[in-house]
């Protein structure tokens, strides 16, 4: 980034375009790619901008966890226990003094979409257990770590500890190239460009100026944000506009 200031200025202003989308979205991270792949499905043609040589963001450089629970098919398969209530137990006492209660809710209760909607795009799970303690990586590859401290005292004795760190899978993979992040955003990204996502890498240095958008349209919340979002950037988003 150059450090300097972003002025907004009215799209009227601008004499050429870079390009045109329905959908502008700024970074192809685990956000970005999320909300490319809902606005593709919904019809808008989508164009991702990232300021990096390629897609993936820190999402592809972490562990990859994703944290389920409440009885998933994993979780079973592996022989734990679990329930939606008593994962919220367990976020209840270990999200501090004053936990939000409505997001713990919210999270928990939408599990099974949240975990369905990525099989969908490609990801998956294993239901073998990693049994130690947080602060590695499975060795083995196995698909499940107690990655919250579910097993640790005091936890293990509010709630019933069952592991909740689920790893992405992937086939053929390469110890020290292909993390469980690499693999979650591999099919994420997979997915955004078979669905018809296109991209523009290293964007930073055509960043000039905010797009206006006057036309008022009934578009569903993530693409609203999007399109807030695009106004960081030298390209033209107009019909998806607020
Ligand atoms: C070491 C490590 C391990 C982690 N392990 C886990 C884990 O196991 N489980 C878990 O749930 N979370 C984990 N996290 C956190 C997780 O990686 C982040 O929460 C997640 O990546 C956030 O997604 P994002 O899309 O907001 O950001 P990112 O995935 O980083 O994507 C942001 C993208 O936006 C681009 N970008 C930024 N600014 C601009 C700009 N101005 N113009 C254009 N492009 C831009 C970036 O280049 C990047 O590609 C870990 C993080 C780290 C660092």
């Amino acid at each position: 980034m150059t450090g300097q200031p972003v002025t907004p200025c009215r799209a009227a202003e601008i004499e050429t375009w870079a390009d045109e989308a329905d959908v502008v979205v700024v970074g192809f991270g685990a956000a970005g790619t999320s909300a490319a792949i809902e606005a593709v499905a919904a019809g808008a043609e989508v164009l991702v901008l990232d300021r990096a040589g390629a897609a993936g963001g820190a999402a592809a450089m972490s562990d990859g966890f994703i944290y389920l629970g409440g009885g998933t098919p994993e979780q079973h398969a592996a022989g734990y226990e679990d329930s939606i209530e008593n994962m919220k137990t367990f976020l209840r006492a270990a999200c501090g003094p004053a936990p939000d209660e409505a997001k713990i809710d919210a999270y928990c209760d939408s599990i099974t979409e949240h975990r369905e909607w990525l099989l969908a795009r490609g990801v998956r799970f294993l239901g073998t257990v990693f049994p130690h303690a947080n602060g590695t990586s499975p060795v083995d590859g196995e698909g499940l770590m107690f990655t919250g401290g579910e097993n640790a005292y005091p936890f293990n004795t509010i709630a019933k500890p069952a592991p909740r760190g689920h790893i992405p899978q992937m086939a053929n993979k390469k110890a020290g190239e292909a993390s469980a992040g690499y693999m979650l955003m591999k099919s994420m990204v997979d997915t955004a460009t078979s669905l018809g996502v296109r991209a523009e890498y290293e964007t930073s240095r055509r960043t000039s100026c905010m797009v206006s958008v006057e036309a008022p349209c009934a578009v569903p919340p993530a693409a609203r944000w999007l399109a807030t979002n695009a106004r960081t950037t030298p390209f033209k988003s107009t019909p998806w506009c607020w």
